[in-house]
């Protein structure tokens, strides 16, 4: 084992978009597990759109990433040393524990991960946070029927991928919204959605909105928004009455882009619920959402796409790529070769 190991922290806070500068790379001494806890050495790294929400100084549904401390994100690696009886070196564990390359962390805060017919990297994907946030805001909020119409933004994306695959699984028509041909072409000849709209090819909602009404001929019946801006105002000209906006994220305005919604009155007009939410308030439904998932990608019924960054130090330019849709699928960063 090492004596030092290297981690990335919030040197300051960013002003405008993020830049590689914000973030500090050191290397420090590892620590050793006290009573009840766990060192974990991180195989793989989570990169999330939520990041960019806590870089900010005020507080929002959580607190701000605090300067000078280990930039905060999902893992998973393997137990190196345990003084906790539930875990044993060897265990393939799913935690908390942000950019770094080990992590000592309190038992309770671990979860075991099977990694028999799932890969270790997709419990930070589709059997992990992104999954359970797409079949919570699909079943729960857009409560979709069969024959409906479901529409989905960054719909490539570890969330957006699985709220299609689920979409069609429940007898919907998906149309999702994705950045580019071979997004799209990926959209629709892999994940299986019925069409998908390169926003790239639409300047304004308008536009927007008239392919949005030759792929979805029947009226948008469920919204899962995941961008804002543009799209979210074509998609709202284009429900039916009754429709359902699932708000799971405005990721267009995370670095200060324009997310205004002109046609308010479209939503009185049609009666659409809009309705945001935030995935982790809803832990009593994680094991359902997990073993549902976890069985779809077992199985190969639910499909999956990673782009993957080799090594701590490409952290940031990884992360500031997802910002800028560089990301093919779910953004990962490896830890460990
Ligand atoms: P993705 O894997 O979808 O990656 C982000 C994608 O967003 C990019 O690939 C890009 O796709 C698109 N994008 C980025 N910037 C812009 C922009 N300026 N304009 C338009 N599109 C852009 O990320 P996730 O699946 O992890 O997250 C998707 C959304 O879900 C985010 O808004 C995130 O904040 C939200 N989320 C919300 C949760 C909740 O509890 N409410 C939990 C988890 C995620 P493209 O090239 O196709 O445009």
């Amino acid at each position: 084992m090492t004596a030092t190991y290297r981690r990335i922290v919030l040197a300051r806070r960013p002003q405008g978009p993020v830049t590689p500068d914000v973030f500090r790379l050191e290397e420090v001494p590892l620590p050793s597990p006290g009573p009840g806890e766990v060192l974990v050495r991180n195989h793989f790294l989570s990169l999330d759109p939520y990041m960019r929400g806590r870089m900010y100084e005020s507080k929002s549904y959580a607190e701000p990433q605090k300067l000078d401390e280990t930039m905060i994100g999902g893992t998973v690696g393997l137990v190196e040393a345990s003084r906790d009886e539930r875990f044993a070196p060897g265990d393939p564990v799913m935690t908390q524990l942000g950019w770094q390359e080990y992590g000592v962390a309190d038992g309770g805060s671990l979860m075991k991960i099977d990694t028999r017919a799932i890969p270790m990297s997709a419990y930070l994907g589709p059997v992990g946070m992104p999954g359970v946030t797409a079949w919570y805001g699909l079943n729960r909020i857009c409560e979709p029927k069969p024959g409906e119409t479901v529409l989905v933004s960054a719909a490539s994306g570890a969330v957006g991928s699985v709220v299609g695959q689920l979409a069609k699984a429940a007898g919907c028509r998906a149309v999702g919204i994705a950045g580019g041909r071979e997004k799209c072409a990926y959209v629709t000849d892999v994940l299986g959605f019925d069409g998908c709209l390169d926003h790239r090819e639409h300047g304004d909602a308008a536009s927007m909105a008239r392919a949005l009404r030759d792929a979805a001929p029947k009226g948008v019946d469920c919204v899962f928004e995941n961008v804002g801006g543009v799209g979210l105002e074509a998609a709202i000209a284009c429900m039916n009455p009754f429709g359902r906006v699932a708000l799971c994220g405005v990721i267009s305005g995370y670095e200060g882009g324009d997310i205004a919604i002109r046609n308010v009155p479209a939503l009185l007009v049609s009666r659409i619920r809009l309705q945001g939410f935030i995935v982790s308030d809803h832990m009593e439904l994680w094991p359902r959402a997990l073993a549902e998932l976890g069985q779809g990608v077992a199985s190969g019924r639910i499909r999956y796409r990673e782009t993957i960054a080799q090594g701590l130090a490409a952290a940031p330019e990884a992360f500031i790529g997802l910002l800028q849709g560089r990301n093919f699928g779910k953004q990962l960063v490896k830890l460990v070769e």
